[in-house]
């Protein structure tokens, strides 16, 4: 019996997730499409993998039963799990553009009525689809409609309400979750011999990579790279002055946090979301001194520091960094973003 197989042993926590899949692909009644909607580094790629690789794994072909899908020993899993198979196709964002076009949808209209070379489905991973615009997803509306029959597309997101209602009524949600430290924590250990020596020769750098990874592997594996490392922990830093800088709120403390900045936008962007990690610390301190923190270490710090702020303060903050943000992305000016962004939460 197919449902006795043991489905995704390798993906971490996701229970609602894994039992839709698993059962669509034990019941053979996969949609079309999917959409995989979470954060960054939550896992969504490796899930789309894993479950095409589950699709096409020969332990399910040959009706083995109590054996775990993917096996990842197969042909089949080996070439999808190795990103080696030219059946899975990953489209995304191109370099320099802030969205997906409906040329790029074109392109792929054409593309999927060659059949697949050597599996029997042909995945099409899109990445950020919640940059499609909405010509785009108007354009795509037709081949998520009536693909040939073995076409399955993956469509990856933070956020899916960015999707029109018209795509998503198509293509089920599946939402990946945000781990707990201890289950990062675990996973790395487990799967990473760079996380086994960290813990050992520098458990308080050990410590900082989990609390930095708010839940989710992908950046916990990415910080494993000492040099990614270096670079988070010192945005970081950053962010942690600027909190102390702006407590002060005085036009002289606004105007030296625009100058600790960095210059270019991705720093900028990165620091930006640090200070938000921060503030969203910061207003929880102020309905509750014991709630979880997932930025500062010390808790007795960031309780005083939290006394410097108005809970007001704290969220015309946070909003004008999300709107600084926002410009960022769009190309704005770095020094005059942060300009507009102090302006914007009455601190010059
Ligand atoms: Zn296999």
């Amino acid at each position: 019996m197919a449902d006795e197989n043991i489905y995704f042993p390798d993906i971490v926590g996701n229970d609602s997730l894994i039992r839709r899949l698993s059962k669509d692909i034990s019941e053979n009644r996969l949609a079309h499409a999917y959409v995989i909607e979470g954060i960054k580094g939550s896992g969504r790629h490796t899930i789309a993998r894993q479950a095409i690789a589950a699709i096409e794994c020969s332990a399910r072909a040959e009706g083995k039963a109590h054996v775990s899908l993917p096996c990842g020993r197969c042909k089949s899993c080996e070439k999808i799990l190795s990103e080696k198979s030219p059946d899975v196709i990953t489209v995304g964002l191109e370099e320099d553009r802030s969205t997906i076009g409906v040329e790029t949808i074109r392109g792929l209209k054409e593309d999927i009525y060659t059949a697949p070379n050597d599996l029997s489905v042909k995945a099409y991973i899109l990445e950020d689809a919640d940059l499609l615009t909405p010509q785009a997803q108007n354009a795509f509306l037709l081949s998520l409609e009536e693909p040939p029959a073995y076409i399955i597309f993956f469509l990856i997101c933070e956020n899916s309400d960015n999707l029109l209602e018209t795509v998503r009524s198509r293509a089920p949600t599946l939402r990946t979750e945000r781990l707990s430290s201890e289950a990062v924590a675990e996973h790395l250990l487990k799967h990473d011999s760079r996380a086994r020596e960290l813990k050992e020769t520098s458990p308080s750098e050990w410590e900082e990579i989990i609390c930095i990874s708010q839940g989710s592997i992908g950046s916990g594996l990415e910080l494993l790279d000492a040099k990614k490392r270096s670079r988070t922990i010192e945005y970081r830093n950053v962010a942690k002055s600027l909190v102390a800088m702006l407590g002060r709120s005085n036009r002289a403390a606004a105007f030296e946090a625009i100058g600790a900045f960095g210059t270019k936008r991705a720093e900028v962007c990165r620091q930006l979301s640090f200070l938000q990690y921060a503030i969203r610390d910061l207003l929880l301190l102020k309905k509750c001194e014991t709630s979880p923190l997932c930025f500062f270490e010390r808790r007795d710090d960031a309780i005083e520091l939290s006394t410097h702020f108005t809970a007001h303060g704290l969220l015309s903050l946070y909003d004008a960094s999300a709107v600084a943000m926002d410009d960022l992305e769009a190309n704005a000016n770095v020094r005059l973003t942060l300009m507009n962004m102090m302006q914007r939460a009455g601190l010059v």
